[in-house]
């Protein structure tokens, strides 16, 4: 009852400033402390957890912050609210986002902007930027986000918090929305390692309703929380390192890389392909699985229909002219025509191409290394405003995206500060299946 009570007097005193929530339930409410006594002896009994909005709450709101499906209550739970729940958790509320995922500000959802709860004019990244305020705010003792390309990493980092993108395949997709679905994955946002080691140990496993479910790899991850990197071998990709990126951010890094030096890790330059191939081989084929993927919102069977309609045609048409915004309708534009014929060769089959180059990357490094570290993000947490320009937008993905090109999981925990007092992060890469090593350096530099 006292945590109930300390986190609906926390979303009392700072939602009106963050605005991290699309939609508060009544799981605070007194009249559902029977679900503590119930759960007592499990994990999460009683713990107050806030959930992206485009995870599925049966009878609750699921809007994907987008106009088309603005009164959506899916008729089920996702497999992770359904674990979360059997661990005895409170699901709290539904987080804001970018509209459908896409962004990296959450400035696209159709609704409102989230604030930075370190500085309320700075936007609190994207696309999971609800989640990540509200963790970092104080509003929910963790979070679930979703990551196609950075959408957990990237507001972690700028919210000053822990967010993991698990391996693809560890966490069950059922009921998660899905914008592209051989990138996507859901993980936790939180405030520290033990809790992410936590909220991981309840969401992984096999799932028979998710076909891309891995089995028999989920692990109790508490086990690798202790100080120990004596050993590992960390890579530091030169390519990487060598971009253009803010200053402070490149010496918090490499000032964290230098602990887990002393405390005994071995740490050498890799080589890695150019960032700039993953990024644009990730904005064709996350379009091209998006259009495809949203192609189901046509008035008919969820949401939004629109009223201009005299007949199928303009119905369509018309209800996603309404119900879509404009990022959403430029990543069906450019996924459409990535995939036309005649171009599919040239873009599409290309960027599966590099897809390819990239994982085998990854595959040769994780040979001779444990894991590779490199930034979140280049800057800490941008102004809200302040980057119109769309590609601008795509290049804050530099470092996160060839991490959902390569399926393996990878982590942004807080290093520093720059000298504005924005939170910087420092991104933790592991291989396939290699959450557990993720965890015990990034606990070791906490
Ligand atoms: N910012 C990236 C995009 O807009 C990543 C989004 C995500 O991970 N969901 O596509």
């Amino acid at each position: 009852a006292e945590i109930r009570k300390a986190f609906a007097d926390r979303i009392a005193a700072v939602e009106d400033k963050v605005k991290s929530y699309l939609t508060l339930t009544d799981d605070l409410a007194a009249k559902n402390a029977a679900k503590y006594e119930e759960k007592k002896d499990e994990l999460l009994a009683g713990i107050p957890i806030a959930i992206k909005d485009n995870i599925s709450t049966e009878a609750i709101k699921t809007s994907c912050a987008s106009k088309v499906l603005e009164n959506y209550k899916p008729p089920f739970n996702s497999t992770v609210v359904d674990k979360l729940d059997a661990a005895g958790a409170l699901i709290i509320g539904k987080t804001n986002m970018d509209e459908f995922a896409m962004g990296s500000s959450t400035e696209n959802s159709a609704f409102f902007n989230t604030n930075n709860p370190w500085n309320l004019n700075h936007a609190p990244g994207g696309s999971s930027g609800g989640s990540a305020a509200a963790v970092a705010a104080g509003e929910c003792a963790a979070a679930l986000g979703s990551d196609t390309g950075g959408s957990i990493r990237q507001p972690a980092s700028y919210c000053g918090v822990v967010g993991l993108k698990l391996t693809y395949g560890m966490v069950s997709r059922y009921g998660l929305v899905a914008f592209a679905s051989s990138l996507d994955q859901i993980g936790p946002i939180t405030k520290d390692v033990e809790d992410c080691a936590i909220m991981t140990n309840v969401i992984t496993g096999y799932d028979e309703k998710d076909s891309t479910s891995v089995a028999d790899k989920a692990e109790d991850y508490r086990k690798y929380l202790k100080e120990d990197v004596s050993g590992m071998k960390i890579g530091i990709p030169e390519e990487y390192f060598n971009l253009d990126f803010d200053q402070e951010v490149k010496d918090s890094v490499l000032a964290a890389v230098k602990e887990l030096e002393k405390a005994g890790a071995e740490v050498e330059t890799v080589h890695i392909t150019d960032a700039a191939y993953a990024l644009a081989a990730y904005y064709i084929i996350g379009p091209a699985e998006a259009s495809s993927n949203l192609a189901r919102y046509d008035g008919v069977r969820y949401g939004l229909r629109s009223e201009e309609a005299d007949d199928v045609r303009s119905m369509f048409f018309n209800t996603r002219s309404e119900g879509f915004g404009d990022e959403v309708k430029r990543r069906i534009v450019i996924g459409t025509y990535a995939l036309s014929s005649g171009y599919y060769d040239a873009y599409y089959l290309k960027a599966q191409k590099v897809r390819t180059l990239i994982k085998d990357d990854f595959d040769r490094i994780f040979n001779d290394f444990d894991l590779i570290v490199t930034p979140t993000a280049p800057t800490t947490a941008i102004e809200l405003g302040t980057k119109s320009d769309p590609l601008e937008m795509y290049y804050t993905d530099i470092f996160t995206v060839p991490i959902n090109i390569a399926g393996v999981p990878a982590m942004s925990i807080p290093c520093g500060f720059d000298s504005n007092n924005m939170p910087i992060g420092l991104q933790l890469i592991g291989p396939h299946f290699g959450e557990g090593k993720i965890i015990q350096a990034a606990y070791t530099l906490e």
